[in-house]
């Protein structure tokens, strides 16, 4: 029996998608009333929640940690990497995936404000600005809610970090630590 329903490669990791994830396609044909608008939302949220994953993956990897796999299933994605090797690795790694939201919330804003469509064209693009406006602020919020099984319960941990010292003393061994080509490109 097949695990995922896409199994592929990506920046030198694996990247599968549950076939649980396409449930969600029904619901998108329903909301937005159309075949291509529920494909449209659904190909949306896969690049949201990617992005999501690739933020904490491009953490991970500034920690000097090892990406194994990003898995998306069903409204719920994780990046398996190496066990972080302290708490403040942890902090910096759960910070990747807000950020990177945030990130295209902030495009995909200034884009939905600054550009005029046209009427066939907003119809089009309607479901697509849903995704990674609208439904992205509501993930980014319950993201980072200081409870257990959200990036939030790790992230706010930053606060504390960056009063006692412990973040930036991290950065600069990090910084001291990178390797010697990286550095001669600043
Ligand atoms: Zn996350």
């Amino acid at each position: 029996m097949q695990r995922y329903m896409i199994n592929t490669r990506l920046l030198a990791m694996r990247i599968c998608v549950r076939w649980q994830f396409f449930i969600a396609l029904p619901a998108f044909c329903l909301v937005t009333r159309s075949a291509l608008g529920g494909v449209l939302a659904l190909q949306s949220l896969i690049v949201l929640m990617l992005a999501h994953e690739l933020g904490h993956a491009a953490l991970a990897r500034y920690c000097g940690l090892q990406v194994e796999r990003i898995e998306l299933q069903l409204l719920q994605g994780s990046c398996v990497f190496s066990a972080p090797r302290s708490e403040i690795e942890a902090i910096i790694v759960s910070w990747g995936g807000v950020m990177a939201q945030l990130a295209l919330f902030v495009v995909f804003e200034a884009l939905y404000h600054g550009v005029q469509f046209s009427s066939a064209g907003s119809q089009f693009l309607y479901p697509i600005f849903a995704v990674f406006i609208a439904w992205n602020a509501i993930s980014l919020a319950v993201n980072l809610l200081p409870i257990e099984g959200v990036d939030g319960h790790t992230a706010w941990k930053i606060v504390p970090a960056i009063r006692n010292g412990a973040f930036m003393e991290y950065v600069r061994a990090r910084r001291a630590a990178a390797p010697v080509t990286l550095r001669a490109r600043q």
